[in-house]
């Protein structure tokens, strides 16, 4: 059962909050931005989110009511005890005229911590020399309060009389870590005409710094599609003390061995031709950025060539290819038992449009042993790829120019899953972005240890964010 509520929160942290939003179209400075910002960030980091079991709806609480304080029109939706969406809404006054709604979403849960490999409290969202550590940071909250300030921008800008030329949508849901069914997923089917829009802005993508400094936009546009595969091996039982050829713990682990040698074809989309394209102007290793160009040909002899020299590049190998990864293995429940079964589940990632029937497939014929069996235990669902000629990416471009003019935009297919997915599915078109430019090595925190975000960046993604809803919504 759901319920539409828009109660005020408990939470007295409020009455800090939303200095900007009584500010003329000017907007904050730089400083008072950045400063607002920071708190309303550290106040969602410190409710934890951890998801299982998530408990978003204390966040969404949160958020809806910074939204009725700025007077935007907004509303809790509970897709179960604890759990929930929030939904505000900028109504354009275009009437007929209106161009279609854009959504900027974000989700409000986060992942679990492994608290002794952090240096850092992960809750408590300190900032240490000018940057902000705590699970959230860059996936996904940095993100909402990057939509959050280009609501507040947008509003302050009606509020001096200029007009939207179509509906702005504020989503943050919940359950994005596990699955989406009390998310989006629920928000989709439950409450359709709430988040009714053309397009929608939501994280998957990248901002990232490259070895030279320079930045790039890699705007996810397509994903991979996420299976999980059991390899299971069979063999003679009996005890250790007599050696048994078809040891299933040894079959499992020869197959293992040849799964991990093996590599699933090269497959070239048009996202990724057009990425690796793009991204070979701007490259600052000439030999990678030769081999993008290979790539990016459309000459199997230089897709094949450029495509070896991508190798060594993990996050770039990966968008070329459907991917294989062992996560978990077991077998035995004694020390000296031979067991008649040893198990391994695979991650598998297939490239958009391609079948995991047909890598199962290939990994049986590869692996060679009738006593290792593959199971499809969990099915993902592909979704459409999105297109880089409309609107919506000349509006990502304008606003990528005017925080940074040597920014290029490249279309990208992330390799990781989003609620993007079920949007498309759904008809919305929607576009992958985290806004705040980061080196690898801090982008790579996602998900991990001391997940942080370094102040510079995130009011660097703020402008960019509000730039974005500036060039849909205003003339
Ligand atoms: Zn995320």
């Amino acid at each position: 059962m759901s319920r539409r509520t828009s109660r005020l929160p408990e939470l007295t942290l409020l009455v800090l909050l939303s200095i900007s939003s009584t500010l003329g179209a000017q907007g904050p400075s730089d400083d008072a931005l950045l400063r607002e910002a920071t708190i309303q960030l550290q106040a969602m980091i410190r409710i934890n989110t951890t998801n299982p079991p998530g408990n978003e709806l204390a966040t969404a609480r949160f958020l809806d009511s910074l939204f009725q304080q700025a007077g935007i029109e907004s509303g809790v939706y509970e897709s179960a005890p604890g759990r929930g969406a929030v939904v505000a809404r900028l109504r354009s006054v275009a009437g007929a005229s209106a161009k279609t709604p854009v959504i900027l979403m974000g989700h409000m849960d986060v992942v679990g911590v492994i608290r002794d490999q952090w240096t850092a409290e992960p809750f408590a969202a300190e900032v240490r020399d000018g940057v902000l550590y705590g699970r959230g940071a860059i996936d996904d909250k940095g993100m909402l309060i990057a939509n959050l300030q280009a609501m507040l921008a947008l509003q302050r800008r009606v509020k001096a009389g200029e007009r939207l030329t179509r509906d702005v949508i504020f989503v943050a849901n919940a359950d994005e870590e596990a699955g989406g069914d009390f998310g989006m997923g629920w928000l989709l089917k439950n409450h359709p005409d709430a988040i009714r829009a053309e397009y929608a802005l939501n994280e998957g993508g990248r901002t990232r710094v490259m070895s030279n400094g320079k930045r790039y936009v890699a705007l996810q546009m397509a994903e991979k599609v996420s299976h999980v595969v059991t390899a299971t091996a069979s063999g003679p039982d009996g005890h250790a003390s007599i050696p048994l050829d078809g040891n299933a713990i040894a079959r499992l682990g020869r197959a293992l061995g040849v799964i991990g040698a093996h590599r699933e074809p090269t497959v070239l989309t048009p996202v990724t031709t057009r990425f690796f394209g793009a991204l070979s102007a701007v490259w600052p290793d000439a030999r990678e950025a030769q081999a993008m160009n290979d790539v990016a040909s459309g000459d199997a002899g230089r897709i094949t060539r450029g495509a070896e020299v991508l190798r060594s590049i993990p996050t770039l190998d990966a968008v070329l290819r459907t991917g294989i990864s062992p996560t978990i293995i077991g077998g035995g429940i004694r020390s000296n038992v031979i067991p008649r079964e040893a198990v391994a589940t695979l991650n598998i990632r297939t490239l958009p449009g391609q079948s995991i029937d047909s890598t199962v497939a290939r990994l049986a014929r590869v692996v060679n042993d009738p006593r290792v069996t593959f199971v499809i235990t969990s099915r993902g669902e592909d979704s459409p790829p999105m297109s880089a000629d409309n609107e919506f990416f000349a509006a990502v471009e304008r606003a990528a120019t005017r925080v940074d003019p040597t920014m290029t935009v490249v279309p990208y297919l992330s390799t990781g899953a989003t609620d993007s997915a079920d949007l498309r599915r759904a008809g919305i078109k929607a576009y992958g972005l985290l806004p705040f430019p980061l080196e690898m090595p801090d982008e790579e925190r996602m998900h991990g240890n001391d997940e942080r975000l370094p102040l510079t960046a995130f009011l660097f993604g703020i402008r960019f964010v509000v730039g974005i809803a500036e060039a849909l919504a205003l003339p």
